[in-house]
């Protein structure tokens, strides 16, 4: 039997929010389609109607905001990859985005469905935790705008309304004296999901003394999270093996991985304190 399913292709974001208030959380959005795609060929991610919202321009596009990058949920990785201001404020998106699946993944896929997907392997998540990014949830309503380390509640589980999108990402432009770091562990260098993905931004004096860090990881938790243990261990010390060695344990203890079939929980603990030690061990070079 072949069941009828609407799909709704608005032009414009008024129409967009129109369709999603009309369709009181019938419908699941359809972004570049590379992870719902997917989920539909394997039975999940299912729904009456789908609403395609490709045909948005004003969701795509990076902006220089004062001291702000805005950068629109359709914006894809490749658009990421070629973008000045990406790489000159947050370029360690740009390491993430070509690590994400292969060409036509990153022609297509979008920073908002990595967002909205919410797996905890997504690979530019780290980056937005350690960022401390904020997003702008849109809907009939307006915008509001919310923490990206407040969005997920559990595994899969986000703060989105059912008739809300997500607009943009804003990240806080990196500062000059800012160290940014990123490394994705996988079986293989491409077409891999990560089995943990780490990015950091932190500053330091002159002394090697930690004056700011933020840590995100993925791969190790349901949702993607930040190491604030050990962020505040390290906060205000002075960087010495010792310290490094401290952090190396804290981080240990503080994700909770587990065994599936890319990793086990001890390796994914053993990696992540690893990755941490080389990002300190070159913030002391
Ligand atoms: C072969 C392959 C390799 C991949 N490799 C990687 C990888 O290495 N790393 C990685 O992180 N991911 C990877 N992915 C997953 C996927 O490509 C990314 O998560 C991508 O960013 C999803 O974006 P999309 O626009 O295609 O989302 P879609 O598939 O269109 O949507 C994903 C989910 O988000 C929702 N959604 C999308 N946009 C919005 C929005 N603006 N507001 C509200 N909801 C929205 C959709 O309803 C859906 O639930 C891979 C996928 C494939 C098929």
């Amino acid at each position: 039997m072949i069941s009828t399913i609407e799909v709704y292709s608005p032009k414009t974001l008024p129409e967009a929010y129109a369709h999603l208030q009309q369709l009181n959380g019938r419908a699941k959005l359809l972004a570049g389609g590379t992870d719902l795609m997917v989920q539909l060929h394997d039975g999940v991610a299912v729904a009456p109607a789908y609403l395609n919202i490709w045909n948005l321009d004003e969701l795509r596009g990076i902006q220089d905001i004062g001291d702000t990058l805005r950068i629109g949920a359709l914006t894809t990785y490749t658009q990421m990859m070629h973008s000045p201001l990406v790489r000159q404020y947050c370029p360690i998106l740009i390491e993430a985005a070509k690590t994400v699946g292969g060409v036509q993944i990153q022609n297509r896929g979008t920073l908002g469905g990595n967002i909205v997907n919410a797996s905890p392997a997504g690979d530019t998540l780290p980056i937005l935790a350690a960022f401390e990014a904020q997003l702008e949830l849109g809907s009939h309503r307006g915008i509001r705008v919310v923490r990206f380390n407040e969005f997920y509640t559990g595994y899969r589980q986000t703060i989105l309304a059912p008739d809300e999108l997500v607009v943009a990402a804003r990240l806080p432009k990196t500062a000059p004296n800012e160290h940014l770091f990123f490394q994705k562990v996988g079986s293989r260098q491409a077409l891999v999901i990560s089995k943990v993905v780490m990015a950091c931004k932190a500053q330091v004096n002159d002394e090697k003394r930690v004056h700011s860090i933020q840590i995100g990881v993925g791969s190790v938790a349901p949702i993607v999270i930040r190491l604030r243990q050990t962020e505040t261990l390290l906060q205000g010390q002075k960087l010495t093996d010792a310290l490094i060695e401290s952090a190396k344990q804290s981080a240990m203890q503080e994700v909770r991985p587990i065994t599936d079939v890319r990793s086990t929980e001890h390796y994914r603990r053993t990696i992540t304190a690893n990755v941490l030690v080389r990002f300190l061990r070159q913030l002391l070079e």
